[in-house]
């Protein structure tokens, strides 16, 4: 069903983006509603952003509550929901330290400018060099780019950033073979969220620790889209065994949709950030950290974590049946957790189309995938019914491919 085109004229917007002719008012829990009320079932989240689903109690009132106390005051002074969501976050995971962004991208830059000091402030200043994979997005900023070293996102841009490589995800022995005396750093996603669903078998970045290990190279690891509850462990690496990484990028869920990122740390790797290294005006102000903590409060209750678990165990089996009743449609089903990919023989933009048509909302994704990034705290029945216009999308593809 075609939405009536947005009454605000969209040409004034720099053309960066293929948008879908649709627009929302609000939203709540695994729904969002056009002006005219329609419903959609929202099963990309913001892209993996609004992990608590839309208008989440809890967030909207440490919003309101923050927003009628104070905004913002600057990194000059002491913030201490600022203290409070770093010590949270690190009591969490590996690090120690933890420096707020606004964006996935910023979380990137800080990684990679605090793994060349690292070295440089060792003595070691010729290790620049920053080894990335295929299939990679850490974002958009120069740096983040040419990390992840997608020739259609560096094109035009002028002279390549000297010191970054990249190369074949899940390539052990090429690996091997680069790594050596001027490698500062290696950085993956453990799950690929924007080249199409990909995930590294565990065994993979068990080993890719100990490779970084022996040769001292850190280890950043972007779990922007992976993190947060995504694959049912509060981080995708996890999963696998001893693969806790030196440096870890974090954003999306971490707000919930309001703009928040951090870049977590070991001590150790961090030691070459003194002071004046990095800063941020915005990095977490006082409202993004009042938002911050309540997510995290919500996406670290264990059982946020076992439903996201049970709901894609629901996921994954109705996912095999449906690509084996439509294999003229989709090829793979792939991903962990909630950051599932299914890899189509259709254009991916027309199934998307499709399955808007059916009132559903999923990803678009490389290697022609459309992502399933449903809210963390979808329901059940929400699932089935996710799974049931996607049955309905595939015979609308069937039917259409027939004709
Ligand atoms: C979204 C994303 C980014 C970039 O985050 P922004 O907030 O858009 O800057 C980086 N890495 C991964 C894995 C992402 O999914």
């Amino acid at each position: 069903m075609a939405e009536p085109a947005p009454p605000v004229p969209a040409d004034h917007l720099l053309g960066v983006y293929n948008r879908a002719p649709l627009a929302f008012e609000r939203g709540e829990g695994a729904r969002l509603y056009t002006a005219s009320g329609e419903a959609y079932l929202d099963c990309l989240a913001g892209i993996a952003t609004t992990g608590l689903g839309h208008a989440h109690p809890k967030l909207v009132e440490a919003l309101k509550t923050q927003g009628e106390k104070l905004w913002h005051v600057s990194n000059i002074f002491r913030i201490p929901d600022q203290e409070r969501l770093a010590g949270r976050l690190c009591a969490e995971t590996f690090a120690d330290v933890v420096f707020f962004t606004n964006s996935g991208t910023e979380a990137v830059e800080c990684a990679l400018k605090m793994a060349r000091k690292y070295h440089w402030a060792r003595g070691e200043a010729d290790r620049i060099e920053v080894i990335g994979f295929d299939g990679a997005f850490h974002g958009r900023s120069y740096a983040a780019v040419y990390a992840a070293g997608n020739p259609a996102y560096v094109e035009g841009f002028g002279p390549p950033l000297p010191g970054y490589r990249t190369l074949k995800f899940g390539d052990h022995e090429a690996l091997k073979a680069a790594i050596g005396p001027t490698t500062a750093a290696v950085i993956l996603e453990p799950v690929q969220g924007e080249g199409g669903a990909r995930a590294l078998p565990e065994s993979c970045l068990t080993a890719l620790r100990q490779l970084t290990r022996e040769h001292g190279v850190l280890l950043i690891l972007d779990e922007i889209q992976s993190g947060l509850g995504r694959t049912g462990r509060l981080f995708a690496h996890e999963w696998a065994h001893d693969a806790a990484p030196d440096i870890m990028c974090v954003a999306k869920a971490l707000g919930g949709g309001f703009p928040v990122g951090a870049c977590l740390a070991t001590s150790e790797a961090a030691s070459g950030m003194g002071v004046g290294a990095h800063g941020s005006t915005y990095g977490g102000n006082p409202l993004a950290m009042a938002v911050g903590l309540a997510a995290v409060e919500e996406l670290t209750r264990p059982e946020t974590l076992e439903h996201v678990r049970r709901l894609s165990g629901l996921f994954s089996q109705s996912l095999a049946a449906l690509q084996s009743r439509f294999p003229d449609i989709i090829e793979e089903v792939r991903g962990k957790g909630l950051l599932i990919g299914l890899k189509l023989i259709p254009s991916n933009r027309a199934f998307m189309a499709a399955a808007r048509d059916q009132h559903l909302l999923i990803a678009g994704g490389g290697d022609n995938c459309v992502r399933l990034l449903p809210p963390l705290i979808m329901s059940e029945d929400e699932a089935r019914e996710a799974i049931a216009r996607l049955e309905a999308t595939c015979e609308a593809m069937r039917a259409e491919a027939a004709a």
